[in-house]
């Protein structure tokens, strides 16, 4: 890629400057931490930004600003929090804009999905939470027990990078409609976004200490929020790995936890199916977002009989996911958001390539602009499915291709992963569809393409996670259940 051309490419006209302050008790103050993060554009691998680096004294005023602030925001009617997130939605919704382009610019979304996806989807996610908040408490009656729900309290929110509104708002806005007060800690990769979502709650006048920001490394910012005795709820997406270690710091002073975590989800296509859209369909899920997103259906499972068809379709497909500049109208993949991401995903094609994948489309060769960290759309068949690249979430644009010779064996081979998170089925006959979804140990599972529903719960069975995000089960998730006998 041309530097120059790209650096100066008229779609990247958002106005992105450093930052200096972190948002605590309602308003913009100076972080006691003294370091900064640098904020890479990783298409042009040029630093666009600095925020700062919090420290765990900026963690402390942060929660005693949330821990204050919990009492009166707790004690609202269900209608007046509903009326600061519909101030919260006509805020964020005037900057939608700088939204999408912020972040095409620190992650490397291309322009047009991150308008519909990064910028749209969390709008959509805030206006469910409106609705959700103003509705009366759901209380109900068992015998003589009155069955109350209450906010937790104070939650920290530890969010990643790779849809960095999105998953702060599944968080953030079911926390504020339950009655919780927030601290949140943003990915250090992408934290502009977030900055944009803190002049929304500025402008829309939630009461101080609310919902606060720290930026800063996870290390510091990220483990002591997860250690605070003043946090009650601990809320997470990310690796596995820090899942585990933010559960071990909540333990010790049994705080909630709910985590979203990896995935390795499974595409089942039976020999019924429509076979060219469940494939396009499969490869353009594995490949959204470079494959940075913990839903994809990365591991895609054909009938035999059907299965060289089936990779002859992958392969035009992936052809088709046209690398380039995320602000060009033509670009369908952009840059992964980190060198050592790139690095990540090239060691795994590597690896699958040495344990005798076939490779069909894309691979380390391909060709890939010249600057950025960009890795092609590559699909490994014949992929053993005990294998590295069939096992690990590799959160890049590698799609592995798995034969199999009966329902029996599809739904084994799906379940054989440490994850559940996601998957697909499809077939001609929507019953067997059903029957062969019920028995996907995931938290969902799309039917012949059934649409992305934000009310409907989010969330994962085994390593995938613990508890649910979005609609109503996701703002239940930050309530406690209190029996009141009469
Ligand atoms: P991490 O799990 O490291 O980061 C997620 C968040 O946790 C970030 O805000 C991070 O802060 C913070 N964090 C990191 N270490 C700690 C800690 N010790 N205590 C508390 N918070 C911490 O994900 P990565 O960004 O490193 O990505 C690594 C891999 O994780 C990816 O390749 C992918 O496989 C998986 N992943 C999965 C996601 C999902 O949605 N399921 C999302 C992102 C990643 P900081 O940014 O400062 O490091």
């Amino acid at each position: 890629m041309d530097l120059a051309a790209a650096a100066t490419h008229p779609g990247r006209t958002t106005p992105i400057a450093d930052r200096t302050q972190l948002f605590i008790g309602g308003r913009w103050t100076a972080p006691h931490g003294t370091g900064v993060i640098a904020v890479e554009d990783p298409t042009t691998e040029q630093v666009i930004a600095h925020v700062p680096a919090g420290d765990t004294v900026d963690v402390d005023r942060a929660v005693a600003a949330a821990k204050a602030a919990f009492g009166p925001w707790s004690a609202l009617a269900p209608a007046e929090r509903a009326a600061f997130l519909d101030r919260l939605h006509a805020a964020l919704s005037a900057r939608a804009e700088d939204v999408a382009a912020t972040v095409a610019r620190e992650l490397g979304t291309p322009l047009r999905i991150a308008t519909k996806v990064q910028a749209g989807l969390p709008l959509t996610v805030l206006r469910s939470y409106v609705e959700l908040a103003g509705q009366p408490e759901s209380t109900h009656t068992v015998g003589n027990s009155l069955i109350v729900g209450e906010p937790v309290g104070v939650v920290g929110a530890i969010t990643p990078w790779n849809y960095p509104l999105h998953q702060i708002m599944a968080k953030v806005a079911g926390a504020l409609a339950a009655g919780c007060t927030v601290v949140l800690k943003p990915a250090d990769l992408t934290p502009l976004v977030a900055y944009l979502l803190f002049d929304a709650i500025e402008e829309a006048g939630l009461p101080a200490g609310v919902a606060n920001l720290v930026t800063g490394p996870g290390s510091v910012v990220g483990s002591a929020i997860a250690a605070h005795p003043d946090v009650d709820m601990v809320s997470f997406t990310g690796s596995t790995a820090v899942g585990a270690r933010i559960s071990h710091l909540a333990a010790d002073r049994i705080a909630r936890v709910a985590l979203e975590l990896g995935g390795k989800s499974a595409n089942v296509i039976l020999e019924d199916a429509d076979l060219p859209r469940a494939v396009k369909t499969g490869v353009a899920n594995a490949f959204l977002n470079s494959g940075q997103t913990c839903t994809a259906w990365t591991r895609m499972l054909v009938h035999r009989p059907r299965y060289e068809e089936a990779l002859a379709i992958a392969a035009e497909a992936a052809a088709g996911q046209t690398l380039g500049d995320p602000f060009d109208r033509g670009t369908r993949l952009g840059p992964l958001a980190s060198a050592a991401q790139r690095e990540t995903v090239r060691g795994y094609i590597a690896q699958g390539l040495a344990d005798g994948a076939r490779l069909i489309a894309g691979g380390l060769d391909a060709p890939v602009p010249d600057r950025g960290h960009f890795v092609a759309a590559t699909v490994l068949a014949d992929v053993d499915p005990d294998s590295t690249v069939a096992q690990e979430e590799i959160f890049g644009p590698v799609l592995v291709v798995i034969p199999f010779d009966s329902d029996e064996e599809a739904v084994a081979i799906a379940n054989n992963s440490r994850y559940g998170l996601a998957g697909a089925v499809w077939s001609g006959d929507e019953d067997r569809a059903l029957a062969v979804a019920r028995r996907l140990r995931t938290g969902a599972v799309d039917v012949n393409g059934g649409a992305f529903n934000p009310l409907a719960p989010f969330g994962g069975f085994k390593q995938s996670g613990i508890g649910r995000e979005l609609g109503r089960h996701g703002l239940d998730e930050f309530l406690e259940t209190k029996a009141i006998q009469r």
